[in-house]
């Protein structure tokens, strides 16, 4: 049984029955037989269905925005933005997928040779909860554009999320198998990896789970695309400005109530201005409104489960333990709901746990860096790379110290964001492969060279 909890009340939404052996084997010959078939329709036609999704994602924007809240805790106004970036994305591959996936010439010593970009076949989504829809759509919207067939097993705190994902895709006109939802067990995911209908996976998610998946995937020898977690560096250079970088500092750590993989997590400040930001960077956090995610106002929501909150706050103990100085928060918020306080730990070094691990949750860090040499040695001083910001008014200087940094994205004076024009992903342990873009969309595909003598 998998149970869809509240995190605001605690109260059980509903209950869902796990797949059995039979259904699990009905999903995996539906999908592979529907995507034998998708793989032969023209571009034009999948690129309908990509079109017709986003409609359904928009149709349906307030109703999915409710659930999402619902289930997981974000601020619906978070939630109904979520739903609208899917639309967009899928909008955007309707587009371009055809010059993404468009047959490419390469001069060669053959009369005429080239690449052209055939789907891998059915690809199996491991999904995580903090984004339901999009961490969805931003793989899926690229694959099936592709020609692939998509087995989702979803994280199982979102299940009515998982369930709605595929309808909708059905009412839009998918084949019957096309996207299918499986109810079962992490435990469960190593034998679908293995079976032959399974030609790849994708996991989002920790790096824990990654690194599971990924030996299951090497071991039956499957492409595999990893989207792991992240401690990206917000850096702040003395020449930045202030007001402006505080302000989306706020925004960069506690968007999605701080349980995003590319928030900012560690605020590496030239000494020099560090008082000064940590100030502003203290106000805007006073300023944030916590409350019911129901309420379209609300900025901070609870936290997805209680076993996170609990996880997030043995970190910060361990932090200040450790000799991180708390200037706010620290604390789980009295009351029902998995709701934790905003938090600003200063004085954090690199042998503290805030800065060692990834904090999933609403809790910022500020690490004082001697000099921009320093904050890029501390930026890098991670086991994760995933994205980096950099703020400065120099904007020669950042883009020499970007090609310095250890990340799969750097943003100079902004916040790292998916954008589905961009790639997307890390590198060390934050994983590989790239989601997103013309790399995303090849991701999924047999590159396969042609050529006539
Ligand atoms: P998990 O990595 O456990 O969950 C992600 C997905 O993996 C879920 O669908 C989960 O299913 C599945 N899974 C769990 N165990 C296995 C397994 N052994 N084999 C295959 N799949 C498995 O994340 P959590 O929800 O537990 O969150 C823990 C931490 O992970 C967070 O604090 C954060 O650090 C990181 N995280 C990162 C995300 C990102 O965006 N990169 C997103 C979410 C979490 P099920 O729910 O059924 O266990």
């Amino acid at each position: 049984m998998i149970r869809s909890m509240n995190p605001a009340t605690g109260t059980v939404i509903a209950e869902y029955a796990l797949h059995g052996p039979e259904e699990i084997e009905a999903a995996l010959a539906g999908a592979a037989a529907a995507q034998a078939d998708w793989a032969r329709v023209p571009i034009g036609d999948r690129m309908a269905l990509l079109r017709a999704v986003a409609a359904e994602l928009r149709a349906g924007r307030d109703r999915f925005a409710r659930l999402i809240t619902e289930e997981m805790g974000k601020p619906v106004a978070e939630a109904a933005g979520e739903i609208e970036k899917c639309a967009v994305t899928c909008d955007f591959y309707a587009e371009a997928a055809p010059r993404f996936l468009a047959d490419e010439s390469i001069g060669s010593n053959a009369t005429e040779s080239g690449v052209v970009f055939d789907p891998l076949g059915v690809v199996l989504a491991v999904m995580p909860w903090n984004y339901p829809f999009w961490q969805v759509f931003r793989f899926a919207a690229p694959a099936l554009a592709a020609g692939n067939g998509i087995i989702l097993k979803h994280a199982s705190n979102v299940p009515g999320c998982a369930a709605e994902i595929e309808a909708l895709v059905a009412r839009a006109g998918a084949r019957a198998g096309l996207l299918r939802n499986l109810y079962i067990r992490g435990g469960d995911v190593g034998a679908l990896i293995a079976d032959d209908r399974i030609a790849a996976v994708t996991l989002t998610g920790s790096t824990e789970v990654g690194a599971i998946v990924a030996s299951q995937a090497g071991a039956a020898l499957k492409k595999q695309v990893l989207e792991l977690g992240g401690s990206d560096a917000f850096i702040v250079l003395a020449d930045a400005d202030l007001e402006a970088a505080a302000e989306t500092a706020v925004r960069a750590r506690f968007i999605n109530v701080g349980q995003s993989c590319v928030n900012a997590k560690r605020f590496i400040v030239e000494e020099s201005v560090a008082d000064r930001f940590a100030a502003l960077f203290r106000e805007g956090i006073a300023a944030l409104r916590i409350g019911d995610p129901m309420d379209p106002d609300t900025q901070i929501g609870p936290m997805a489960r209680a076993n996170l909150r609990d996880d997030l706050h043995d970190q910060v103990r361990r932090s200040i333990e450790g000799g991180a100085r708390a200037v706010t928060g620290a604390a789980p918020l009295e009351g029902p709901g998995c709701y934790y306080a905003p938090t600003l730990l200063d004085g954090v070094e690199p042998g503290h746990v805030a800065f060692r691990e990834e904090l999933f949750g609403p809790v910022a860090s500020i690490i004082r860096a001697r000099d921009a040499e320093h904050a890029v040695a501390l930026a890098n001083d991670s086991d994760f790379g995933l994205g980096c910001a950099i703020w400065t008014a120099d904007i020669g200087r950042a883009r020499a110290l970007a090609r310095r940094i250890e990340a799969g994205a750097v943003f100079i004076n902004g916040m790292v964001a998916s954008d589905p024009r961009l790639p997307f992903g890390g590198i060390k342990k934050s994983g590989y492969g790239r989601e997103l873009g013309s790399y995303g969309i090849r991701e999924f595909t047999n590159i396969k060279t042609i050529w006539i003598g």
